[in-house]
Formats: structure tokens, C-alpha cells, sequence
């Protein structure tokens, strides 16, 4: 792909970052590098590396490429480990992410004249730029951001939105404070954590709203909203198709997978058109399900399932767990149980001894049962194959979030 090698040269050209780790991995030049058949051969970007390589004077770090006349956007992102990392970006840059986004939210199902009532707060965060692409749609935007959900019923209940935008976690919470199912809503798109993918929480989600779930996904490096799941409801589809290059690999060993019906793996994206700091083969740390098969709305590219995230995957006695996935097969105990859990690993670190404590959270007026712990506590072993310890706690003891759900306790 043309893109792809015009990307490899101005790596070598402009950014110090690449230049030294593409050679120091035996790639002397980018016609050492090859095409894009030849990219599962590369070394990983890895967060840590990128922020490594920040100096005083330049804090976006090592692998930025463009000049600061060139940079109309600088986005930020939490900075969980402390200092936010900076994500520049030019024109061209930004006018990418608008187009990949508006393409996942199209696939969605958005088209110009909805209403769409969205949650998010543009503040310092790349999600800022998936708002944009609701003014590409052609859509009527109602924000109404985080920290009143107050003012989100209202905006639902006087000014009929078609579609609601919001994390999983918030679609839930906002039903807890209100009777949802007869609203104008017809359409919840979701994105900013796993769950809107899981069989049990979406089934859960589009009986309260009465509509239909759909999601999308994307990440802060890369791009915002890079996936978006059609009305098909079968994964999420690549809309940012032609900007960013997706591979699957061992999330162990590094090894490349071949993107076949059904394979799970981490995912890694490498930008394909990006001008201001262009990441290669980075990481993820995005478990998720690869689906092929073709889709009945005929679009031809790839779809995703995420499974859940690497930072807060568990290693109980060789076997992987991801607190979503638990979660999803405790959501299968409803009306009995709310959907909430909180897994508590007993040590720190990644490895964990049976039994894993996790709280499961009673549905509303429910009474602790001896048996339902231990039904739950059967069904994930069989489901999951690890050992766990099932403490049902009462209705609302576990935190609702407008944004995104904690599923760790440390
Ligand atoms: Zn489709």
C-alpha cells in the first residue's frame, strides 16, 4: 500500500524515534522495511517507550514528526501514571479523525436530521474530536457532557433525541434514575470501555432504553472512534479503513495472528496517513475477538469484539480472566442480580491465587440467597475455568459512574 511506505519514509525522515528503533532492529532504510506485507517483521511501539522519550523540550516525545506550524491541535490524555501525554496533530491530521469517526457513527446508523444527545466532555480528550464528526454527519447535536444527569433526562425528555452517545456504564446508570423505555430514543451508541459488546449487559441496556445497542471504539494515540458497529449488531467495523492498519497478535508472545474468523488476540494499529507524531505497530492493549464473515450490510471491512483490556487482565493459576468477562456471565443472573461486580485481587500484581474474591451486586429489593452465590460461583468456573469467591452485596452499594466503570479493586 502506497500509504503505508510514504508513512515508513517520513518516520525515517522526520521522527528520531523511529529512525533509531527501526534501525537498531536491522532495518537500515525504509526499502529495508518493505510494504505492508512485510510489517508483523517491525519491533512494537509501547506507551512507556514513547513517554520515555519526552524531553523539556519536546514534550510530545521522540517519534513527533512535524513542526510546530504545522500542529493546529495538541489533545491530552489522563495521565493515570501522572503527567498527561500530549497528542498533536495537523490539519490533515484532524480532518482524518473526523472522516473515521463520522464513519463509525454512520455505520451506527446516525444519518443527517437525528437528534443525538452525547455526554462527553470535549475538554483536554481525543474524544473531543469523535463530536466533530456528529457536525459531519449532518446531525442536530445536543451536548449535554458529564455532571448532571439531571440535565441528560431533561435534554431526553423535552427535546426527543433520536440517539443518546455515552460510555456503557453511564447507559446503565441513567436507567436507574429514570423510566427510559418509552423515551424518543431510539438508537444508544456506546464506547469509552468494554461492555457494549457483551451478549448480557447489551440485552440489559436495550430492554431499559427500549432501542438498540450498538458500539464503537477507538484509542487516544491512534484515533477516536476507529471502529463503529453497524446495525447488524455484529462488531464493530474498521471505519477508519485507509488511515490506520490493523494486526492481531499473541498478547504473550508478540507473535503475529492472522486475522481470521473467530481469532482473539491484542490489537495493534499503525497509522497509515498520520503527519504529526504517527505511531507504528503500537499496542493496544485491546484484547479482542476478530470477525470476517460477511456482514448482511455488505460493508467489507473488518469487525471487532473487545473482549477487555490488558492493564486489567488477571492471571488466576495460568488462566486469563478479564473482570469484563466475569461480569458478563454474572450479567446472565438478571433480573436477580443488578449487572455490577467489583473483582477484588487479594495480592498486587497480575498473578492471582484461587479463589479470586469478586462482589456481585444484588438487583433492587432482592434478598441475599445461599444458593445464587453459589450458582454464580459454578457458572463462572464452567464459563471461565478460575476459581472464585462470590459476595453478593446489597442493591447500590457498588459506585455508578457517568463515565467509566472501575472493575478492579486494588
Ligand atoms: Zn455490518
Amino acid at each position: 500500500m502506497e500509504s503505508y511506505r510514504v508513512q515508513v519514509e517520513r518516520l525515517y525522515e522526520r521522527s528520531p524515534f523511529y529512525r533509531n528503533k527501526l534501525r537498531a532492529a536491522g532495518f537500515e532504510s525504509p526499502r529495508a522495511v518493505g510494504g505492508l506485507e512485510g510489517i508483523a517483521e517491525l519491533p512494537f511501539t509501547e506507551k512507556d517507550e514513547l513517554r520515555a522519550s519526552r524531553t523539556a523540550d519536546n514534550a510530545v516525545g521522540a517519534h513527533l514528526c512535524a513542526g510546530p506550524r504545522e500542529i493546529v491541535r495538541i489533545y491530552s490524555t489522563s495521565g493515570t501514571t501522572g503527567t498527561p501525554s500530549y497528542i498533536p496533530l495537523t490539519a490533515g491530521d484532524l480532518e482524518n479523525w473526523i472522516a473515521g469517526s463520522a464513519c463509525s457513527y454512520a455505520a451506527s446508523g446516525l444519518a443527517a436530521g437525528d437528534r443525538v444527545v452525547t455526554t462527553y466532555n470535549a475538554g483536554p480528550f481525543v474524544a473531543g474530536a469523535a463530536l466533530d464528526a456528529f457536525v459531519r454527519i449532518g446531525v442536530c447535536h445536543i451536548p449535554v457532557g458529564t455532571g448532571s444527569s439531571e440535565r441528560a433526562l431533561l435534554a431526553i425528555e423535552q427535546l426527543h433525541p433520536d440517539a443518546v452517545v455515552l460510555t456503557p456504564s453511564y447507559a446503565a446508570y441513567l436507567l436507574e434514575l429514570g423510566d427510559l423505555r418509552d423515551s424518543s430514543v431510539r438508537r444508544v451508541l456506546v464506547a469509552g470501555e468494554p461492555g457494549g459488546g457483551e451478549p448480557a449487559f447489551r440485552a440489559a441496556l436495550e430492554e431499559g432504553w427500549g432501542a438498540r445497542v450498538t458500539e464503537a471504539m477507538g484509542i487516544g494515540d491512534v484515533g477516536p472512534s476507529l471502529w463503529g458497529e453497524c446495525e447488524e449488531q455484529a462488531g464493530m467495523h474498521l471505519g477508519a479503513r485507509g488511515f490506520v492498519h490493523a494486526e492481531l497478535v499473541d498478547p504473550e508472545t508478540g507473535e503475529a495472528r492472522e486475522l481470521r474468523d473467530g481469532a482473539t488476540g491484542e490489537l495493534v494499529l499503525t497509522h497509515l496517513r498520520h503527519r504529526a507524531a504517527p505511531l507504528l505497530r503500537f499496542r493496544t492493549g485491546d484484547h479482542v475477538e476478530i470477525r470476517t464473515g460477511l456482514c448482511a450490510c455488505r460493508r467489507t471491512a473488518p469487525r471487532v469484539r473487545c473482549i477487555g483490556r490488558t492493564d486489567e487482565m488477571l492471571i488466576v493459576r495460568g488462566v486469563n480472566v478479564f473482570p469484563s468477562a466475569v461480569r458478563e456471565v454474572v450479567g446472565g443472573f438478571a433480573p436477580e442480580v443488578s449487572g455490577r461486580i467489583l473483582v477484588r485481587p487479594r495480592g498486587a500484581g497480575v498473578k492471582q491465587e484461587p479463589p479470586l474474591p469478586v462482589s456481585v451486586e444484588l438487583a433492587r429489593d432482592a434478598e441475599p440467597d445461599a444458593g445464587l452465590a453459589a450458582t454464580i460461583r459454578a457458572r463462572v468456573r464452567d464459563v471461565l475455568v478460575v476459581q472464585t469467591d462470590i459476595e453478593l452485596v446489597p442493591w447500590g452499594s457498588l459506585q455508578r459512574s457517568e463515565y467509566k466503570s472501575t472493575l478492579v479493586a486494588r
